[in-house]
């Protein structure tokens, strides 16, 4: 088995799988010899098995970066469901009430906002394109150390296998074993919530819109699924996220009914149920000369917004650029001031996203009334404002 490659990516989520397609699908991919490294089983998406637990709200700049290497097209022959309206609004107010912010597709003369994907079909359809490809793949494969040979990095394995990377990339997720192993350090934000995530039968339908209340212990999240269910993402105090964890399919349906404040009407439980944890964090360097991270391995935020995987998706594709460009201009790859030209990019923006996200979270989760009258005349001026809707949508669209 070969030993050297110029460029191992660590990590087959969604971020390292499109590092890996971009470049091989790039203008300089005959000239890169590529691997990519799981500590997991291959993923498989059958379209006979039901919606997965785990799904994103894409947007459509990602989905274009997915089109691009060929991938969006089995996204959107499998199953995806697009979601043309956005509906945020606060506990203390109601869905269709003056603050409540309302946002669709067809007033920004676009067909829809973005699209509810399920990851483990993201990783389907990029590993379809890297099936074609010469990027060596390599699962159930984890790291177990670290170490320099000279310029290059030597990853060595649980089997006792080891390669030569000249450039690594650690895209190995928010517990990140090559970031921790690089010596990089984080800055971190714990928000004492857990995100409890399962799928519901709604009593109305969903029409096609993704909705948000935010109550004092964190964000209510519903998203729209192709089969007339919607997916939860419900953010809070990790006491009342073990209850719901715990509780009979009929009292987390009435928990979740009431948290909804009855917006689709009644909520019955259909799907598994899992709890994630939240934290920001935020890596104090994405690069060393011959490595970089990306997606959650850089940085991990409140998922409210559905922006991790979109940030991720970015910053594979600002990666990808700057390795073509060095090849193009005849500069070497692993380079650190080429690498810094990705992290100029994109550190910048993600901290930008990750301070507001922690900071709306932190708005909405407080007690005091002031703040709650000032909250609501932000979101009527907001409502008004033609600019800044425009602004936020762009941003939602992955195009801003
Ligand atoms: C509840 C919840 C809801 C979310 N909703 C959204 C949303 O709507 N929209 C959105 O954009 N984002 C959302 N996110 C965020 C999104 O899921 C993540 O940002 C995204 O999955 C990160 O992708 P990644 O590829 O960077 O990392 P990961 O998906 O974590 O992938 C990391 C990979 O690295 C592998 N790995 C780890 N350690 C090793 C090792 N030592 N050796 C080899 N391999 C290793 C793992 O097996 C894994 O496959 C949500 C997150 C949560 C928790």
């Amino acid at each position: 088995m070969k030993q050297r490659f110029d460029i191992v990516i660590v990590g087959g989520g969604v971020t390292g799988l499109t590092t890996a397609a971009l470049l091989a699908c790039g203008p300089q991919g005959n000239r890169l010899d590529i691997t990519l490294v799981d500590a997991a089983e291959r993923p498989r998406f059958s379209p006979d098995e039901d919606i997965a637990i785990r799904v994103s709200a894409v947007s459509t700049g990602s989905a274009n970066i997915l089109d691009t290497i060929g991938a969006w097209q089995h996204v959107r022959e499998a199953r995806h469901s697009p979601y043309e309206s956005m509906c945020v609004w606060d506990e203390n107010d109601t869905p269709d009430g003056a603050a409540t912010l309302r946002f669709d597709a067809a007033d920004f003369a676009v067909p829809q906002l973005g699209f509810i994907v399920e990851n483990v079909l993201m990783q389907d359809a990029l590993l379809r394109r890297l099936d074609g490809s010469d990027v060596a793949l390599r699962f159930a494969s984890r790291i177990r150390s670290l170490g320099q040979s000279g310029r290059q990095y030597r990853v060595d394995f649980d089997d006792g296998e080891s390669l030569l990377a000249d450039l690594l990339v650690g895209a190995d997720g928010a517990r990140s074993f090559v970031r921790s192993a690089l010596g990089i350090e984080t800055n971190k934000w714990p928000y004492d919530q857990t995100a409890l995530v399962t799928h519901l039968r709604p009593e109305r339908p969903h029409r096609a819109t993704a909705w948000q209340r935010f109550l004092r212990e964190g964000p209510l999240g519903i998203l729209p699924l192709a089969d007339g269910r919607v997916s939860v993402v419900w953010s809070t105090t990790p006491e009342i996220s073990n209850r719901a964890l715990e509780a009979s399919d009929e009292v987390l349906g009435r928990m979740l009914t009431e948290a909804s404040d009855g917006v689709l009407g009644e909520l019955e439980v259909a799907g598994p149920r899992g709890a994630f944890p939240l934290a920001a964090q935020h890596a104090k360097r994405y690069v060393l000369p011959g490595a970089a991270l990306i997606g959650d391995a850089a940085h991990a935020i409140h998922p409210l917004a559905g922006q991790g995987a979109n940030l991720g998706l970015q910053d594979a594709a600002e990666l990808a650029r700057v390795i073509d460009t060095a090849l193009e201009q005849g500069l070497h790859p692993a380079d650190l001031p080429v690498l810094r030209r990705y992290e100029r990019a994109r550190k910048g923006a993600n901290a930008t996203m990750l301070h507001f996200m922690t900071g709306l979270n932190r708005l909405f989760a407080t007690d005091s009334r002031f703040v709650g009258e000032l909250r609501a005349a932000g979101m009527r001026v907001f409502n008004r404002s033609g600019p800044l809707r425009e602004r936020a949508v762009k941003v939602a669209l992955g195009v801003g």
